[in-house]
């Protein structure tokens, strides 16, 4: 009964977090109008709006002008709902919970916007919203204090700054080019502020790590070096990773090492 009204909730966040990564990069209101279809501008009706089942019955098209739905709204009403499933499995009702559910939200909003708007030819290079990622800095410290740990708080939030800021101000010093996006700075901050510093270092690896490997594959793909790849989906997707299974890698990393 719990996993059923937690699937739920999260199908729910999961449609909100959909208009956010939709409407916020282009500066739109996320709270009116409602929904609708970008090309007949039919408004989409309350029962065309359930998430996953909705997309399913309408066959992932327009009911109106048969326009084709992006996947990516059963996809992240589905990601939504496993996360906090999953989360609810391994902290109980917690304010553990609490914090890594908002994180979540906001790392999956920031790394899908970031990846969207990377593909979008409206916009030189993917962005993340400072709604996200600066927005989320008070939000990460308030946590901190509730947990009595503000001051690690506040130094997680310093140092996922200048982690990213140092190589990316060095590489802007060598070669002259932007090396490290400005969003992916604020947002490394901003995970600093809700995790502490500690699996700053972690994250960081993860997600060079993976960036790396998936970059090399593209480059292979397209044959092209210049193809632009957005860090926030990686940065999202590694913390997403610590979150749930973070501690028990580090823990038999050093089991192995030592
Ligand atoms: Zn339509």
């Amino acid at each position: 009964m719990d996993y059923l009204i937690f699937s739920l909730l999260g199908l729910i966040f999961g449609s909100f977090f959909n208009v956010v990564i939709n409407r916020l990069p282009y500066g739109k209101s996320i709270v009116f109008p409602g929904s609708a279809c970008p090309k007949c501008g039919q408004e989409v009706r309350w029962y065309d709006n359930i998430p996953v089942i909705s997309y399913i019955l309408l066959n992932g098209r327009c009911r109106n002008c048969g326009l084709k739905i992006s996947f990516q709204y059963p996809f992240v009403e589905i990601i939504t709902a496993v996360i906090t499933v999953w989360l609810y499995v391994k902290y109980g009702m917690s304010i553990l919970f609490v914090k890594y559910f908002i994180l979540c939200g906001l790392l999956l909003c920031a790394g899908i916007i970031d990846l969207n708007t990377a593909l979008d030819d409206n916009f030189e290079t993917g962005i993340i919203p400072d709604e996200l990622s600066l927005g989320g800095i008070p939000v990460g410290l308030i946590f901190g204090f509730i947990e009595k740990s503000l001051l690690i708080s506040i130094i997680g939030g310093i140092i996922g700054f200048l982690l990213l800021f140092i190589p990316g101000f060095v590489y802007k010093l060598v070669t002259g080019k932007e090396g490290m996006g400005g969003g992916d700075i604020k947002l490394f901050a901003m995970i600093g502020t809700f995790l502490g510093y500690k699996p700053l270092f972690f994250i960081l690896f993860i997600s060079s790590f993976l960036g790396a490997v998936i970059g090399l594959f593209f480059i292979h793909i397209y044959k092209r070096r210049d193809y632009p790849i957005p860090f926030g989906p990686f940065i999202s997707l590694a913390s997403i990773i610590y979150i749930f299974y973070g501690e028990e890698i580090i823990q038999s990393y050093l089991k192995m090492i030592l």
